[in-house]
C-alpha cells in the first residue's frame, strides 16, 4: 500500500493512515459490538472478547493508532492475527485548504471514488468540527447548494466517524498512548455539527453508530451536548434522535409560513411547520438537553421581514430556543441574495427582544467555499440545471 499523498504534516507518533485493503474488513466505524463481532469470527476466545474489544478501541479512538502491531499489549501473534483479517482505514485526504480566518477545509475521497468536504472552525474557546452524513442529498432546498447535487450514497459509519479522526490527525490531536483524552488542555477539536453534506436523519443508523463511537469516554470522548445535528425537518426520526443519541438539536427551519417554507425547504410539504414544531416540542424532554437551535436563512425580500420575525417568536413559543440567523452564503447560480445587514439587525433585534438568543452566524472560510451551504463535492454528477433549480423553488 503506498501512502496518500495529502499536503498533510502528520504527528510522528500517528502512523500512515491506510486505504482499505483487498479481503481487509475496516474496523472503523463498527460498534463496540460490531467489533466484538468482528473479533469473535477471527476465533478470539469467548471470554476474551471484552477485554480486547477495549484494548483495541482504545488504541483506535482514544491514540489514533492505525497499526496493529503497534498495540503492544496483545500478544504478538494476536497482533499477526489482527493485522491479517483487518484494516483501519480512514478516507483519503485530497486537499486541504486554509482560509484567511484559520477555517480549514479538506477534501477527502471515499470507496467509489465519491468525495466530501469537512471543515474545521476555530473559535477562541472552542474548535468545531462540520462533518457531512451523505454524498449529495436526496432534498431541494432552493437556497442550498448542496440540494443542486443528487443524492449519490449514504455514507458509512466508518466514513462519518473517519471525518472527525481525519481533523484530529491534521490539528495533532490524538493523546500519546497511554494518555487520557484532554489532558492536554483545551481541546481544538471541541465540537461536532452535522451541517455539511446531506440530511443526516436519512442516513439515521449510522449517523448514529458513529455519534456513539465520538461520545464513548474511552476514545474520542465527546459529550453529547458537544455534537449537534441539523435536519431540515424529518419529523419521524426526531424522537429517536432524542433516544439513540441524544445530542443537540438544530432545525433548518428558515421560513414562519408554510408557503414559504414549501418552496425553500420543500420537505415542508410532507411535515409541515405545525407538525414539526409538535416534535420539537417534546425534544428537549425526550433527550433531556437544553435549547433547539433554530436555523434561519436570511435571503432578501424571501424571508427577512419584520414580520417574519414576529411570526417567528410567536411560533415557537414555549420551546427553549436560540435563533441562529445565518446570512445567505451565495454559490454560483444561486437564485438568492444575502439580505442587508440593517434587515438582518432589525430581525435579530425583535428576535432578541422577545427573550431570544439571536446570533448572527458569521459566515467562515468564505474564501475557500467553506461556509454554510456551500459545499459540494467536485466530483458532482447528475448536476440539475439552473432552469431545474428555479423551477423547484419556484421561481422558474
Ligand atoms: N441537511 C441538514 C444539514 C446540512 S445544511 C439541514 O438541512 O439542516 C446546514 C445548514 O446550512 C442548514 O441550516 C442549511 O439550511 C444551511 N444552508 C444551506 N445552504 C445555505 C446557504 N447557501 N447559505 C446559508 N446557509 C445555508
Ligand atoms: Fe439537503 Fe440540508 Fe441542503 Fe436541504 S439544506 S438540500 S436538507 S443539505
Amino acid at each position: 500500500m503506498t501512502d496518500n499523498s495529502a499536503p498533510i504534516t502528520q504527528d510522528v507518533h500517528t502512523i500512515p493512515r491506510k486505504l482499505p485493503e483487498e479481503g481487509k474488513r475496516n474496523i472503523v466505524g463498527l460498534t463496540r459490538e460490531g467489533l466484538k463481532q468482528a473479533l469473535a469470527e477471527i476465533g478470539t476466545p469467548e471470554k476474551q472478547l471484552r477485554m480486547r474489544v477495549g484494548q483495541i478501541w482504545q488504541w483506535v479512538y482514544q491514540w489514533g493508532v492505525r497499526d496493529f502491531h503497534a498495540m503492544t499489549n496483545l500478544s504478538k501473534a494476536y497482533r499477526e492475527q489482527l493485522d491479517a483479517a483487518f484494516t483501519i482505514a480512514l478516507p483519503e485526504v485530497v486537499s486541504k485548504q486554509v482560509s484567511d480566518d484559520g477555517t480549514r477545509k479538506y477534501l477527502v475521497r471515499i470507496a467509489g471514488g465519491h468525495e466530501v468536504e469537512i471543515v474545521y472552525i476555530p473559535e477562541e474557546s472552542r474548535g468545531t468540527l462540520c462533518i457531512s452524513s451523505q454524498v449529495g442529498c436526496t432534498l431541494t432546498c432552493s437556497f442550498c447548494h448542496t440540494g443542486t447535487q443528487k443524492l449519490v450514497r449514504n455514507l458509512t459509519a466508518g466514513e462519518i466517524i473517519g471525518q472527525v479522526m481525519v481533523a484530529r490527525d491534521d490539528l495533532g490531536e490524538w493523546p500519546e498512548p497511554g494518555m487520557g483524552t484532554g489532558e492536554n488542555g483545551p481541546r481544538l477539536l471541541s465540537n461536532i455539527v452535522l451541517m455539511g453534506m446531506g440530511e443526516p436523519l436519512y442516513n439515521f443508523d449510522n449517523v448514529r453508530d458513529a455519534m456513539k463511537i465520538a461520545m464513548d469516554g474511552e476514545g474520542i470522548a465527546l459529550s453529547r451536548r458537544r455534537i449537534t445535528l441539523s435536519t431540515s425537518g424529518v419529523v419521524p426520526e426526531i424522537a429517536k434522535t432524542a433516544e439513540e443519541i441524544g445530542c443537540l438539536l438544530a432545525v433548518s427551519f428558515h421560513a414562519t409560513t408554510d408557503e414559504v417554507r414549501d418552496k425553500l425547504v420543500p420537505i415542508n410539504k410532507r411535515w409541515n411547520i405545525e407538525t414539526l414544531l409538535d416534535a420539537l416540542r417534546e425534544y428537549p424532554k425526550l433527550s433531556n438537553s437544553e435549547r433547539i437551535t433554530f436555523e434561519y436563512v436570511m435571503l432578501k425580500g424571501v424571508n427577512d421581514s419584520e414580520e417574519d420575525a414576529r411570526r417567528l417568536v410567536k411560533l415557537i413559543s414555549g420551546i427553549p430556543a436560540k435563533i441562529n440567523l445565518i446570512p445567505f452564503n451565495e454559490w454560483p447560480g444561486a437564485p438568492y441574495e444575502r439580505s442587508d445587514w440593517e434587515q438582518i439587525e432589525r430581525f435579530a433585534d425583535i428576535v432578541y427582544k422577545a427573550g431570544y438568543a439571536s446570533p448572527i452566524r458569521t459566515p467562515r472560510g468564505e474564501d475557500i467555499m467553506a461556509a454554510c451551504g456551500q459545499l459540494k463535492s467536485a466530483s458532482e454528477r447528475a448536476r440539475k440545471s439552473r432552469r431545474q433549480i428555479e423551477a423547484e423553488a419556484g421561481i422558474g
